[in-house]
């Protein structure tokens, strides 16, 4: 029997700006069709006839470029289609400088909780070079601003190893971050993707980018300084105070189901990996049509387990073997033991009783660690 998934990720795939390192799926705002996409977004959702759902995750894209109007139709519209009568966690992604004081408001009438701010770093001339339009003190006020209106579930997002940063600018984003004095907070270091200005400025040889070794002290440092402020170092990117730990990313790495809604946006259910058409037109049409899908894969058992690994093991509280034996229907020695056996003598994983964790070392590792994962 199929069951409804508890979870929901919604897309909105515009932008005030485009970022000189991003490859999401996004489009610049201006004279895009966004009342048309919010109308669309809602009649995919309600083909889902979706039941009660535990964390909703508004992501993009900006969905904080929307104005207050289209935020509070967005908003309203999820609520008369997914029961959120026991959602645990909402969220709404926002870029700093983008958060009104009417879009406060809208934010918290409707019942949200959590809000992830994608800050990047305090520095105003990172900030320019990467594309942003916030300013530091954007960040500071936003954050003044969603306390006041009882917003204290708040996470932003660093990024680190941007080009020419030192390991001072490094030390200096993490103590203002460390000052905000909020739950959450996700570090990435910035990584390079096809067909963004900055992949194009390093095939130029125009970017200077620390380091290999620089970049893992900074990530040394980033560990150290934030377990020593009282954060939980949980997932490989993600830090928290006890008890704020992302919901709907566990969701994630759990290896659950999940909607995955809007434009370019891909979802988990009934077995089946699928995103959606990106281009806005096409989404719409394909809307229109009753299909917003473009792509779907059924996932073999040996696939669903391989991702439930290498998800699972993202997570410092790693993987049980029971929950994966009773999922699976089969002996998880059988199906990894060799493998585990090989990667807990080379000091890669930590079992302890029945769960299978990634050890400091394995952690730095990351996907090469995941990679071992991958059955033959
Ligand atoms: S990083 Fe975020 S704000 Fe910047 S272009 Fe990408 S989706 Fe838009």
């Amino acid at each position: 029997m199929n069951t409804k998934p508890r979870a929901a990720y919604v897309h909105i795939p515009f932008c005030t700006q485009i970022c000189h390192y991003c490859d999401f799926s996004k489009v610049f705002i201006k004279n895009q069709p966004v009342d048309d996409y919010l109308r669309a977004l809602l009649e995919e959702i309600r083909a889902y006839e979706p039941g009660p759902i535990d964390t909703l995750y508004i992501g993009g894209g900006t969905p904080s470029a929307l104005s207050a109007a289209q935020l509070e139709f967005l908003l309203e519209g999820l609520a008369s289609i997914f029961d959120i009568s026991q959602v645990q966690e909402w969220t709404l992604e926002a870029n700093p400088g983008d958060l009104s004081q009417d879009k406060i408001e809208v934010m918290a009438n409707a019942g949200l909780n959590r809000i992830s701010l994608g800050v990047q770093t305090f520095n105003d001339r990172e900030l320019r070079q990467i594309g942003r339009m916030h300013q530091e003190k954007d960040i500071y006020e936003n954050i003044d601003r969603l306390k006041a209106a009882g917003f204290h579930n708040i996470s932003i997002d660093l990024i680190y190893a941007l080009p020419n940063q030192t390991m001072e600018q490094v030390k200096t984003n993490v103590q203002k971050a460390l000052a905000l004095d909020i739950p959450h907070m996700s570090l990435y270091s910035l990584i390079l993707e096809n067909h963004t200005v900055f992949m194009n400025r390093m095939r130029r040889g125009q970017l200077n980018l620390p380091q290999e070794d620089l970049e893992v002290d900074m990530f040394h440092y980033i560990i150290n300084s934030l377990k020593e402020a009282g954060y939980d170092h949980y997932e490989i990117s993600n830090f928290c105070r006890p008890g704020y730990e992302s919901r709907h990313n566990l969701m994630y790495w759990d290896n659950a189901e999940y909607y995955g809604l809007g434009a370019g946006a891909s979802g988990y259910l009934n077995g089946v990996r699928y995103r959606n058409h990106g281009p806005i037109r096409h989404y719409l049409n394909a809307v229109e049509a009753g299909n917003a899908r473009v792509y779907e894969e059924k996932l073999s058992l040996k696939e669903q387990m391989e991702e439930e690994l290498f998800l699972g093991l993202r997570k410092r509280a790693g993987i049980s073997i029971q929950r994966f034996e009773q999922k699976f229907q089969r002996s998880f020695e059988e199906v990894y033991g060799a493998i585990v056996a090989q990667m807990l003598e080379e000091g890669l994983l930590i079992r302890e009783g029945d769960r299978l964790r990634t050890s400091q070392k394995g952690l730095f590792l990351g996907d090469t660690v995941a990679e071992r994962f991958i059955l033959e």
